[in-house]
C-alpha cells in the first residue's frame, strides 16, 4: 500500500510515493507557482500526483493517504492554511481543495518541521525516543518537540515555534518582530551575513578570496568550510555562532529534560567540526547533568515528504 507525501516550499514542491516501510519509491520535485493563483497551485499538485502515479502505474484511487505539509500554521479542524508567509498563503482551503480532486482518499495537512520531527521519531534521528527535540536549521529555525513518545503540537493545539525562543533582547529584528530570537542569531542566514559583512571589513579573509569580494556568493557553508580550513575572520565567525546555538540548545534542554536534540538542515552538514565544540559549550551551560544527546538528524530533504505520507497513519 502506497501513501503520497507532499513537501510544499516557497521555492520547490516536492511530491513522493512513499510504501509500507516508509521508503520513497518516487520523487519528482517541481517549482512553486510564485505569484499565481492559488487555483494554478492546485491544479499543478494534482497534475503532479497524477503524473507520478501513471509513471507508476497505480490507481490514484490505491493511495491510502495524501499528506502535504507546508511551511505555516495551519487550522487542523477547518483543513486551511493559515499563514504560511514564504508561499503567501493566507486562509486558504487546501484540504477542501483536494478533495474535490481526489473524493475517496483521506487527505492530511500539517505543518512541515512537525512533519519533519514526526518522520525522524518513526524512521529517523529521533527513533526510540520518548522525549525529544528536532530544530531544521536553514534559512530560518523550524523545529518540533516529541514528548510522551508523540508529536507535541501545544497545548492549544498551535504547534510550537522553538525558533523563537529569544536569547538576547537586544539581538537583531526577527520576522516575528521580537529581537534576538534564535531565528535570528541560529540560523544559516545569520551566517551569510556575517560573512556578508566579513567581505568588507576583512578583504584578506578566505571568505573574500573564495567569493572574489561578491557578496551574493557568501553562503553558510562556504563560511563554515572557511573555518574549517583555519581562516580566522570565519573561524571568529564559526565560534560565535556555535555558541549562540549552544545556549538555544541549553534553553531547550533545560526546559525540557529530553533525551536526545537532533538538528537538521543544511547547517547539521558540518558534521563533527559544528557538533564536538557544541556539545562542549552545551556540557558547560547545561543546569542538568549533561546526559543527553546532540546528534544529527537522519533524513535530510527528505524528512517533510515521509513525515506528510506517515500522516495517514496516525
Ligand atoms: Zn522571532
Amino acid at each position: 500500500m502506497f501513501r503520497i507525501g507532499l513537501d510544499i516550499g516557497g521555492t520547490n514542491i516536492v511530491s513522493g510515493v512513499v510504501d509500507n516501510s516508509n521508503k520513497i519509491i518516487s520523487r519528482r520535485q517541481i517549482l512553486f507557482p510564485k505569484g499565481q493563483p492559488y487555483s494554478v497551485f492546485i491544479g499543478l499538485i494534482v497534475n503532479l500526483i497524477k503524473e507520478q502515479s501513471k509513471e507508476l502505474r497505480i490507481q490514484v484511487s490505491d493511495y491510502k493517504s495524501i499528506g502535504i505539509c507546508v511551511p505555516g500554521s495551519i487550522n487542523r479542524e477547518k483543513g486551511t492554511v493559515i499563514n504560511a508567509y514564504n508561499l503567501e498563503f493566507h486562509n486558504v482551503p487546501m484540504i477542501e481543495a483536494m478533495k474535490t480532486h481526489f473524493t475517496d482518499i483521506p487527505v492530511f495537512l500539517e505543518n512541515d518541521a512537525n512533519a519533519a520531527t514526526l518522520a525522524e521519531l518513526n524512521v529517523g534521528a529521533l527513533r526510540g525516543y520518548k522525549t525529544a527535540v528536532l530544530f531544521t536549521i536553514g534559512t530560518g529555525i523550524g523545529g518540533g518537540i516529541i514528548l510522551g513518545g508523540k508529536l507535541f503540537n501545544g497545548g492549544m493545539d498551535h504547534g510550537v515555534e522553538p525558533g523563537h525562543m529569544i536569547i538576547d533582547h537586544n539581538g537583531p529584528l526577527c520576522t516575528c518582530g521580537n529581537r534576538g530570537c534564535i531565528e535570528t542569531l541560529c540560523s544559516g542566514s545569520w551566517l551569510i551575513k556575517q560573512g556578508q559583512e566579513a567581505i568588507v571589513k576583512y578583504p584578506q579573509s578566505r571568505i573574500y578570496r573564495k567569493t572574489q569580494g561578491n557578496r551574493e556568493q557568501v553562503t553558510g557553508k562556504l563560511v563554515i568550510d572557511c573555518a574549517k580550513e583555519g581562516d580566522e575572520v570565519a573561524e571568529d565567525i564559526f565560534y560565535r555562532y556555535v555558541n549562540q546555538l549552544s545556549l538555544a540548545v541549553v534553553s531547550c534542554a533545560n526546559l525540557l529534560d529530553p533525551e536526545v536534540i537532533a538538528l537538521g538542515g543544511g547547517i547539521s552538514k558540518a558534521g563533527e567540526f559544528l557538533f564536538q565544540p557544541l556539545r562542549k559549550l552545551v556540557r558547560e551551560k547545561s543546569f542538568f547533568r549533561f546526559p543527553y544527546k546532540i546528534v544529527p538528524a537522519e533524513l535530510e530533504n527528505d524528512a517533510g515528504v515521509i513525515g506528510a505520507a506517515m500522516l495517514g497513519m496516525i
